[in-house]
């Protein structure tokens, strides 16, 4: 049997709680004998502050890099609101992100028929909806060099960011896109500005040319991101992967969770070069920390327990058992399983703890 090596780093507020839900899913899934899963728990976020006075030890980096998958929780929170920019609970992400050069986050926006009219659009629209943001992570506006803010002699400041791609970062992050489509619906909408950016000019060149040189037998539209944005909400379904950059993929990526219902149900995944046969990767929930519902058992453990099933499917090649996942969270949903953030009006709420029962029930 298979043997795959996890760090779970539960982090802060409900990242422990329904990190726990998740560890639960994941012994079963050993049990039920689908592989052997071997786990080990560390620090990060403020909880690792407190202990160690940063927010990731080398020793937790360590761990992730020898780990074949790192599952994450939720980091953050008012008790650590004051402490300094380089070491605040989000630096322990950030820094993981880098080092284990996390380029390519996927975000998949699933509606569960159960859900659908808990969209923000119209349950017809977004009814069966299934897409997958692929967003480049690690590049563009948010990282080029010169990033400031200057003073000019009339007195006036003036801000400058800089948004720099090149073509290895483009190509990897497509090739990312185009081979999730082919084991999908087998199609790709690339999304970008090359009517006003240059690195709108050179994306859109780059992932033509792979497209034809090696993914020739992938659909493939260009569109540009304010269009995407309008689709998204006017017919979401016609898409299937929809691969941008880091600045426009934040922006879609929220745009296209809001389309499914609750933050609690939202899962992700960032995975990185591959090295050795491995590909880097790390599974967190889009939520964060939550803390105004901590320690409640009040917090949904759904999008977890979806990004468990990405591990399953994307790190570890188990994509029967990620289907056999996928389909007890939608089963569980139907049976009318809610936590109070889906729960709407008149529905009783069970606890975190009881919607991990459940999805082992019905697995
Ligand atoms: P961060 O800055 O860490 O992203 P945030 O303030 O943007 O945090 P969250 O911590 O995700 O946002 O919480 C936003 C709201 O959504 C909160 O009111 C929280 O209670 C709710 N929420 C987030 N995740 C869940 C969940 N898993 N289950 C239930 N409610 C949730
Ligand atoms: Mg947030």
């Amino acid at each position: 049997m298979a043997s795959y090596k996890i760090l779970l780093l539960p982090g802060d507020g409900i990242g422990p709680e329904v990190a726990h839900e998740a560890e639960k899913v994941l012994a079963w899934f050993g049990r039920a004998g689908l592989g052997t899963f071997e786990t080990e728990t560390d620090l990060v976020g403020g909880a690792a502050i407190d202990a160690h006075g940063v927010p990731l030890t080398e020793a937790a980096l360590g761990l992730a890099k020898a780990a074949d998958a790192v599952l994450f929780g939720a980091v953050g929170g008012p008790k650590w609101a004051g402490v300094p920019y380089a070491v605040r609970p989000e630096a322990g992400l950030l820094r993981l992100r880098k080092d284990l050069g996390l380029f390519a986050n996927l975000r998949p926006a699933i509606c569960y028929p159960a859900l659908a009219a808990a969209s923000s659009l119209k349950p017809e629209l977004v009814e069966g909806l299934d897409l997958m943001i692929v967003r480049e992570l690690t590049g563009g506006v948010y990282f080029g060099e010169p990033k400031e803010i200057v003073t000019l002699e009339d007195g006036q400041r003036r801000a400058v960011d800089t948004q720099i791609y090149t073509t290895g970062e483009i190509e990897r992050i497509a090739a990312v896109a185009f081979d999730l489509a082919r084991k999908r619906r087998n199609k790709v909408a690339s999304a970008e500005k090359h009517n006003v950016m240059k690195s709108g000019v050179l994306w859109k060149d780059v992932v033509t040319r792979l497209h034809a040189e090696h993914y020739a037998d992938v659909g493939l539209e260009h569109v540009l991101a304010d269009n995407c944005a309008m689709q998204l909400v006017r017919n979401p379904k016609q898409y299937d992967v929809v691969v941008t950059d880091n600045l426009f993929g934040d922006i879609l990526s929220d745009v296209a969770a809001m389309l499914t219902g609750s933050l609690g149900m939202l899962p992700s995944a960032s995975l990185g070069a591959v090295e050795n046969g491995t590909r880097r990767a790390l599974y967190e929930p889009v939520h964060g920390s939550a803390p105004d519902i901590a320690g409640q058992n009040a917090a949904n453990p759904l999008a977890m327990i979806g990004s468990l099933a990405m591990a399953l499917r994307y790190s570890f090649g188990l994509s029967d058992a990620a289907d056999r996942l996928d389909a007890a969270i939608t089963r569980t949903l139907a049976g009318g399983t809610r936590t109070r953030d889906i729960a709407g009006t008149g529905v009783n709420a069970v606890g975190t703890g009881e919607m991990g029962d459940a999805i082992i029930r019905e697995l």
